[in-house]
């Protein structure tokens, strides 16, 4: 394995920088007490200076063009949200690849590659998702322009599971041993109307033990998602007779039942979304109807509402409904004939939200790692698999999955090569701090 001089030289040097920014952290979790204490006696200096800890950070820019191939190997293998069994079967093989040994798939098709610590019975999950918003047709062949590889999904997020499975090799190569374990995943139904059904189960009641989570997906080495924008998503649709426009004039009409909930939504939800933490609703989608001389017999929209904060969510969620309620009712009282309309409110996706905490030791911990490496980490909020642990007040974050990913869920998506193992030094650094090293 090729190691890139200078590297450690000039990890030495940050390193010290580090001291001085984490110090507050350290501190700060210390007096935080409670769920925290185990993080908190991880001293990050010894992690960082540790020499196999070094060696596997120097080690990412030799494994860049590796890393292509299994990029390339697993974006053309489709994967959209519930077909996501063939690309799992590739991440099992390439997880054996690596030196994991225990390895499984769950239940709902999540692939589960455990790395024992020497034993402080806490875990540590690393997770990726494995599924992409592309339809199973796509054509999902790689086409190669130099360091920018073209395909769909190729960044969001296959890069994702290349940057775990080359942490996984590291840790591996260099015989780390780390003290809490570490929990690879590779997720299922993190897009659209997968709606987070793997990490869902993987916090279940009775699922594995997991104190903290480092989610891989989105770009920018210096972007930290600290917060969850939870979403809730309705698909509605009010349903009459129908008829003539002229000769059944007087129908209680699907269209017009449609038109008044989007009024009283979006007078009822704008006040939500005025102060405070960020709060958003969208009609993204209305249709039906068969020609323009007749009164439709479906009326149907999809709607969109999103905040980090569950409280406006929730608030967004009862003005939502009412809205639809009372748009139906007047709808109806309005008639001059015919039976009533009705109206199916049929939810489509519920992600709950969450704040992270700043102070945790796990973001601080991952500040630091990108301090260490030059950068100042930018907290966001956004949706993530990190949104279920967010919401139960597990620590939670999303980092970079590296490199520069353009176009995502669009089909001329395309990931760049360019320092990837930037990301993953700050991947890597932050686990271990995580989960400390021996
Ligand atoms: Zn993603």
């Amino acid at each position: 394995m090729r190691q890139a001089l200078g590297t450690s030289f000039k990890f030495s040097i940050l390193a010290s920088v580090m001291l001085a920014a984490c110090s507050n952290a350290t501190e700060e979790t210390d007096n935080d007490a409670g769920d925290q204490q185990t993080v908190a006696s991880v001293d990050l200096s010894s992690v960082a200076e540790h020499t196999k800890v070094q060696q596997a950070l120097a080690a990412y820019e030799g494994m860049e063009e590796k890393n292509v191939e299994r990029l390339i190997t697993l974006t053309e293998i489709p994967a959209p949200p519930f077909r996501e069994e063939k690309r799992a079967e590739e991440l099992v093989r390439q997880f054996e690849a690596v030196g994991m040994s225990d390895i499984s798939v769950d239940e709902v098709g999540n692939v589960l590659a455990r790395r024992k610590g020497v034993g402080d019975g806490r875990t540590v999950a690393v997770i990726a998702h494995l599924d992409t918003v592309f339809p199973l047709s796509t054509d999902v062949t790689v086409r190669r322009d130099g360091d920018v590889l073209y395909a769909p999904g190729i960044g969001d997020n296959t890069q994702g599971l290349v940057a775990m499975l080359s942490l996984a090799e590291a840790l591996n190569t260099y015989q780390i041993e780390t003290e809490a374990d570490i929990l690879f995943v590779g997720s299922v139904g993190e897009e659209g109307l997968g709606d987070l059904r793997g990490v869902r189960h993987l916090f279940r009641e009775d699922g594995p033990r997991i104190d903290a989570v480092v989610s891989v997906d989105g770009g920018g080495a210096d972007r930290l998602v600290v917060d969850a924008v939870g979403s809730l998503r309705y698909r509605v649709m009010f349903s009459g007779p129908g008829g003539h426009s002229y000769g059944a004039f007087g129908l209680a009409h699907p269209h017009q039942a449609l038109a008044r909930t989007i009024t009283n939504f979006t007078e009822r939800a704008r006040p939500i979304t005025e102060d405070g933490a960020k709060a958003t609703f969208s009609v993204g989608r209305i249709g039906g109807g068969t020609s323009i001389n007749s009164i439709p017999f479906t009326s149907w929209m999809e709607v969109d509402m999103r905040s980090v904060d569950q409280a406006k969510l929730d608030a967004l969620n009862a003005a939502f409904n009412s809205s639809v309620d009372d748009a139906l009712a007047a709808e109806n009282a309005a008639r001059t004939r015919g039976p009533e309309i009705t109206v199916e409110v049929k939810p489509v996706g519920d992600r709950p939200a969450g704040q992270g905490d700043r102070n945790a030791a796990l973001v601080q911990n991952a500040m630091a790692a990108m301090e260490l490496n030059g950068l100042e980490a930018r907290l966001v909020a956004s949706s993530t698999d990190s949104n279920i642990p967010i919401s139960k007040g597990i620590p939670a974050i999303t980092m970079s999955r590296g490199g520069i990913s353009r176009n995502a869920h669009a089909p001329n998506e395309s990931w760049e090569k360019k320092d990837p193992h930037i990301a993953l030094r700050i991947l890597t650094l932050t686990v271990l701090f995580e989960t400390g090293v021996r």
